[in-house]
């Protein structure tokens, strides 16, 4: 909680954040918009964590399950907002995110994966929420992307559903931050939260002490592993493994314009003609192999929809980490511990929720109210005596994938 007494002696405190990946990046630049002394701390380099190895999609409408619906305003926020997000980055920095507004299709291969697509569809229509998603017969599907292979089921066309090249954003909000004065300092691991009388008041990095008036946690995946903070306080963030790859297309004649949902995994067309097949989801901690079962189960679901992926040569294989939480859902704002902010757990939709985060957590930094529509993302709801077992298994929808044959322990699913 941010005490008011902080907030009433001045109301640009300064800050530091643990973190240099989209969130973090995008709550520095915020508060140094507004006036904060802002400085970053990432134990590697800016911009190379999960915000580095994410595909960029903007999936608000197919994203949603049952039981996510309470993410959905959220998302559905952000979305709203990133269009102008992009044009203002570039605006401050010269460097686009190369957000794309082609939308995305969801494709059924057979009839089984058609019923599975219509039950999702029905589901996301009937949230009344005005998703903008289109039911097309497998002809209609082909005419958008004449690469999907002949025989497909049918498809959903998600019009709202976008996305950015996130190695360029993270680049852009880097550039912003410096822009705007934020100091990064890179390859400076934050030791420990320096917390007396029930306070944040800094940190300890690898380079000495930095004082501050409010701390904000954004350190990902990694968010649980910075010290002084009592174990009752640390956010619930696991590491959820994805190994993911690029082919690469010619540029000139790209196969495949949209972002395409796969009943195994998802294909994203870049503008450099790099085509990301993701992403595996693995409960194994930090581990950053790269095994022949991911990058098989990869090739695999990408080549029963479009198999002229056949001819491309692979650029480029990695993992990365989602920041998971109990829930599927971000920790944004108190800690419990004042001048403790949280700003992670953001799991599959980070990139995505980029702005709406940093609106809000700059907001609750500033005027110390965390705007309501991020009430229910509050990281309380996680308190000691609400904190229920971290669920430690696939969510749902690979769930439903595993049961399916594949070759590896690990599921090519969603982000
Ligand atoms: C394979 C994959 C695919 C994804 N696809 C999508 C997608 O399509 N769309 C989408 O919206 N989201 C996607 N995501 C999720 C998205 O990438 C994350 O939710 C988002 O990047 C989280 O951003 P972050 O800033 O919280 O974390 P990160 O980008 O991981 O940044 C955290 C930073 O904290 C630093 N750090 C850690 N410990 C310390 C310390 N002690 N001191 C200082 N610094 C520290 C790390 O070095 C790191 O740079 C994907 C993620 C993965 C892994």
């Amino acid at each position: 909680m941010i005490s008011a007494q902080n907030t009433a002696a001045s109301d640009r405190p300064k800050t530091v954040v643990i973190g240099a990946g989209v969130i973090g990046l995008g709550i520095a630049w915020r508060l140094a918009q507004a006036g904060c002394r802002v400085a970053v701390y990432d134990k590697g380099e800016a911009g190379r964590g999960a915000s580095w190895a994410a595909a960029g999609m903007l999936a608000a409408a197919v994203e949603t399950e049952p039981g996510e619906e309470p993410l959905l305003p959220l998302t559905l926020e952000s979305q709203r907002l990133w269009p102008e997000f992009a044009r203002e980055l570039e605006a401050a920095t010269g460097i686009s995110a190369e957000y794309r507004d082609e939308g995305t299709l969801v494709v059924a291969l057979n009839r089984d994966d058609a019923e599975t697509l219509r039950h999702s569809y029905e589901f996301q229509q009937g949230l009344g929420l005005g998703l903008d998603l289109e039911w097309l017969n497998a002809g209609e599907a082909r005419r958008r992307e004449p690469h999907l292979k002949p025989g497909i089921a049918a498809a959903v066309f998600s019009r709202n559903d976008h996305q950015v090249e996130n190695r360029a954003l993270a680049r852009a909000l880097i550039a912003a931050c410096r822009g705007a004065g934020v100091d990064i300092h890179e390859h400076c691991p934050v030791a420990e939260v320096a917390i007396a009388g029930g306070q944040a008041r800094g940190v300890e990095t690898a380079r000495g002490r930095d004082d501050a008036e409010i701390v904000v946690l954004a350190a990902g995946a990694w968010s649980r592993g910075v010290g002084g903070i009592p174990a009752r306080y640390q956010p619930p963030v696991r590491p959820i493994k994805g190994q993911m790859l690029a082919l690469q297309m010619d540029p000139k004649a790209p196969i495949l314009r949209h972002v395409v949902w796969l009943p195994r995994g998802y294909l994203v067309p870049r503008n450099d003609g790099r085509l990301i097949v993701g992403g595996t989801v693995e409960e194994r901690g930090f581990d950053t192999t790269i095994t022949a079962g991911g990058m098989l189960a990869l090739l695999e679901g990408a080549w029963r929809a479009v198999p002229t992926i056949e001819e491309l040569p692979i650029a480029e294989t990695w993992v990365g980490f989602r920041p998971g939480s109990p829930d599927d859902a971000p920790m944004l704002g108190p800690s419990g511990i004042d001048g403790l902010v949280i700003a992670t757990g953001h799991h599959r939709n980070g990139i995505l929720l980029t702005p709406v985060s940093a609106a809000v957590v700059s907001a609750y930094i500033l005027t110390g109210r965390l705007p309501d529509m991020a009430l229910a993302f509050d990281p309380q709801r996680f308190g000691p005596q609400r904190f229920g077992p971290q669920r430690s298994g696939p969510r749902r929808s690979d769930r439903a994938r595993l049961d399916k044959p594949r070759p590896a322990p690990v599921a090519a699913a969603a982000q």
